[in-house]
């Protein structure tokens, strides 16, 4: 797809050091995106409460709360991708911040250009999660009871149960919906992104919707472990607007 220039995405960074905020500021402009940058947690998330971002990129150690807990009031409140960007390079850290729904970890210090590939690398693959919008409107699918609307990133079930999903659990869970009872690899599953070192990513984001799908996450029914191979999507599944499945 084609990106119109007008629809610059818009990213809020917080981040407390001013001459790292400068660098973030000054690449993501020259490389034309829109950015506003905080010194706080609470500057930002006030901010989210009026102009919903369509990217944060989160340093986790700032003066008023911890980063991670940046990034569950905004899943919460203001659902959007995230970028953690922090010198704190734990694997607690990590697995944490993927957990809560962030889409990509980097460490201090970055280059600039390695930053800038990232934030392309997770827009990309939120506008797959949202699919440009078509006359007859976004596309939505049924499995399994739950209705997918993918436009808005949430799932509602029969029940009455609704969650929402990151863009990042999104996009998966449509990769997987697209090629039902299929084993899907995990380097499928990352589709076109550049294979990253930490590709635990994907098993994170797996349980993550697990939790969210099925009735027993420790026995899962719809999206099943294929052992060595990847993982399956199981059952029937029913496109029901604007999108073109079996692609
Ligand atoms: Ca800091």
């Amino acid at each position: 797809m084609t990106t119109p220039d007008k629809d610059t995405p818009l990213i809020f960074v917080v981040e407390d050091e001013a001459d790292i905020a400068r660098l973030i500021a000054g690449t993501l402009a020259e490389y034309g995106f829109r950015s506003e940058t905080f010194g706080t947690g609470r500057a930002l998330l006030s901010r989210a409460r009026r102009e919903q971002p369509e990217l944060a990129i989160l340093d986790l150690g700032l003066p008023d709360m911890d980063g991670l807990q940046v990034l569950r009031e905004l899943q919460e409140n203001h659902p959007c991708a995230a970028l953690i960007l922090t010198g704190r390079d734990g694997l607690t850290d990590r697995v944490l911040g993927l957990e809560l729904g962030a889409d990509d970890y980097l460490v201090k210090p970055f280059e600039p250009r390695e930053l800038v590939a990232r934030v392309r690398s997770i827009l990309r693959r939120y506008q797959k999660a949202a699919p440009p919008s078509e006359p007859d409107g976004p596309g939505a699918a049924r499995f399994a009871g739950w209705h997918f609307d993918i436009g808005r990133l949430s799932l509602t079930h029969d029940d009455g149960r609704e969650v929402s999903l990151s863009a990042a659990e999104a996009a998966l869970l449509q990769s997987l919906l697209k090629r039902p009872n299929k084993i899907l690899t995990r380097e499928q599953l990352i589709g076109e992104r550049e294979l990253d070192p930490f590709d635990r990513s994907i098993d994170v984001r797996i349980s993550r919707l697990r939790r969210k799908l099925e009735d027993d996450p420790q026995d899962p029914k719809i999206i099943k472990t294929v052992y060595g191979a990847g993982y399956l999507l199981c059952g029937t599944v029913e496109w029901v607007t604007g999108w073109v499945g079996n692609g």
